[in-house]
C-alpha cells in the first residue's frame, strides 16, 4: 500500500488544509506513516509569514533531494504559502518536487496519485478529517482583503472566499458523527465572513447555525480584526450557548503612527474602545491578541506606547513576534528595516516578561472559581483539555474514557503558567464518581 506524511508548519489553518490532503490521501487508498524519509508520498505544508519559518521549510525541502534520487517513483509535493502564483523560480530551485500547489490547492498532487495508483477520487462529498481529535479545525473563509503592511498572506492565498453556511454546517455535522465536540471556525480574518456570499451573511448568523448542531459541545472562531468585530458579532458571542467567550483580536501595535504605517485601519483609542463592548457583553472573556515589535520606523518611545497597552487591555495571552521583512509585502518594499535585531529582542522581552506577570494575576484571581473543560486527549499519563477561554489544562491522574466529556473543576492552586484544580462534576456522567487533580496552563 502507498503510504504517505504530510509536514506541517505555521498556522491554524495550515494544519486544517493538512488534514483535508491526508483525508484526500486516504481516499485514495494511501495509508499515513510516522516516519517521513519512509513515505512514498512527501507533503510539505509550508509557511513564510517570518524568514525562520521559510528556512525550516527550505531546509527540509533541500534535504529531500537525496531521498528523491533514491527512489525517483517517489512522489515530493509542496503546498502552502511558499508556494505563490509563479512557481518557475521553485521548480528551478528544487528540481526535486513533483508538484508544487498552492494553499488549498490539493487537485495536482491527487492526480498525480490516482495515475500511480489507478483510483479516482470521489469529490462529490467534502473533505473532512478522516480521523479527527475531539476539538478540531473548520476553514470558513480563504484568503484575506486586508493587505496590511507586513504581511504575505494576501498575495498566498488570494482574495477572501467565504463558504456557505449550509457547507460549515454539513461539515459540522460529518465531524459530529466522527465524535468531534468542539470546532474551531477559521479565517485570517472571520469577521468579514460572508461579505463575498449571496444575501451577505455574516459571523452572527454562521455562529447561529453552527450553534444548532447537537452533537457539537463547543464552537469557537480565529482570528478577528478591530475593524470588523461588529456589535452583532459580540452580541452572538456572548448569547449563543456553544459559542465560547474567547476572542483573539490582534492590536499589531499601540502607537498611532506604527500602526497608521502597517495600514491597521484603526486607533489605540478604538481598540481600547472595542475591547471595552466586549467586555461589557462578557465580563470573564478571554481576550488574546498578536504584536509585532520592531516594526520599520518604530521608536523606543512609540513601542511603550504598546507596553501601555498591554498593561491597561491586560490580555490572558499575547503573541509576540519580531518584525521580519518579506519580499513582495508593502513594509518590505518601502520600508527600511532599521530597528536592529538586538532592539528587537529587547522588545520582546520586555512584552513577554510583562505577560507573564499579568498571567500571574489572572491565574491567581481563577483560584477558587469553576471552570468548565472539556477534556480532549492524553499526553503520558495526564488528560489535557481547555477551559471556555481557552486555557490549556492537564489532569493528573489516570482515569479513563474522559476524550470529549465536559467537566466543571474547581481551581485551588495558581502559578505563572498554570492553575491546579479539582473535579467537582461531570456533564455527561452526572455525579461525582471521583476526584483528580487539575493543572490548567495558560496556552
Ligand atoms: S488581516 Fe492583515 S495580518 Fe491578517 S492575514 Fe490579512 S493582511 Fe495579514
Amino acid at each position: 500500500m502507498t503510504s504517505y506524511h504530510v509536514w506541517t508548519i505555521g498556522c491554524q489553518m495550515n494544519v486544517a488544509d493538512s488534514e483535508r490532503m491526508s483525508a484526500a490521501l486516504d481516499r485514495l487508498g494511501c495509508s499515513p506513516i510516522e516516519e517521513l524519509e519512509a513515505a512514498d508520498v512527501i507533503v510539505l505544508n509550508s509557511c513564510v509569514v517570518r524568514q525562520g519559518a521559510e528556512d525550516k521549510v527550505t531546509g527540509r525541502l533541500s534535504s529531500l533531494a537525496g531521498l528523491k534520487r533514491q527512489n525517483p517513483d517517489r512522489i515530493i509535493a509542496l503546498m502552502g504559502c511558499m508556494v505563490g502564483p509563479d512557481t518557475r523560480d521553485l521548480k528551478r530551485r528544487f528540481p526535486h518536487v513533483d508538484c508544487f500547489m498552492r494553499p488549498q490547492e490539493f487537485g495536482p498532487l491527487v492526480r498525480l496519485v490516482e495515475a500511480r495508483e489507478g483510483v479516482c477520487l470521489d469529490t462529490s462529498e467534502i473533505l473532512v478529517p478522516s480521523h479527527p481529535s475531539v476539538t478540531t479545525y473548520i476553514p470558513i473563509t480563504h484568503g484575506c482583503d486586508k493587505f496590511c503592511a507586513f504581511c504575505i498572506i494576501p498575495y498566498r492565498r488570494g482574495r477572501e472566499v467565504s463558504r456557505p453556511i449550509e457547507e460549515v454546517v454539513k461539515e459540522m455535522e460529518m465531524l459530529a458523527k466522527r465524535g468531534v465536540k468542539e470546532v474551531t471556525l477559521l479565517g485570517q480574518n472571520v469577521d468579514s465572513y460572508g461579505d463575498d456570499l449571496p444575501g451577505a451573511p455574516d459571523l452572527a448568523d454562521l455562529l447561529e447555525a453552527a450553534n444548532a448542531v447537537p452533537a457539537i459541545k463547543r464552537i469557537r472562531f480565529l482570528t478577528s480584526h478591530p475593524n470588523d468585530m461588529s456589535q452583532k458579532i459580540i452580541d452572538a458571542v456572548a448569547r449563543l450557548e456553544k459559542v465560547c467567550e474567547f476572542v483573539n483580536l490582534p492590536v499589531q501595535a499601540g502607537d498611532n503612527t506604527v500602526l497608521a504605517n502597517m495600514r491597521r485601519g484603526y486607533t489605540r483609542e478604538q481598540y481600547f474602545a472595542l475591547a471595552g463592548r466586549i467586555r461589557a457583553a462578557m465580563p470573564k472573556v478571554g481576550l488574546s491578541t498578536d504584536i509585532i515589535v520592531g516594526f520599520p520606523g518604530e521608536s523606543a518611545e512609540q513601542f511603550e506606547q504598546t507596553v501601555d497597552l498591554v498593561r491597561r487591555v491586560r490580555f490572558d495571552k499575547v503573541h509576540v513576534a519580531q518584525y521580519s521583512a518579506r519580499p513582495g509585502t508593502i513594509s518590505h518594499r518601502k520600508m527600511p528595516d532599521d530597528v536592529t535585531p538586538e532592539e528587537k529582542k529587547r522588545r520582546y522581552q520586555v512584552l513577554d516578561d510583562l505577560q507573564a506577570k499579568i498571567s500571574y494575576q489572572i491565574n491567581k484571581e481563577m483560584v477558587g472559581t469553576t471552570e468548565e473543560i472539556l477534556i480532549e486527549g492524553q499526553k503520558d499519563v495526564r488528560w489535557h483539555g481547555r477551559t471556555r477561554t481557552n486555557r490549556l489544562v492537564y489532569i493528573e491522574g489516570g482515569a479513563e474514557h474522559r476524550h470529549g466529556e465536559l467537566v466543571d473543576v474547581e481551581i485551588t492552586k495558581a502559578t505563572t503558567w498554570s492553575v491546579e484544580g479539582t473535579v467537582k462534576s461531570e456533564h455527561n456522567l452526572g455525579a461525582v464518581t471521583q476526584r483528580l487533580q487539575i493543572s490548567v496552563v495558560a496556552n
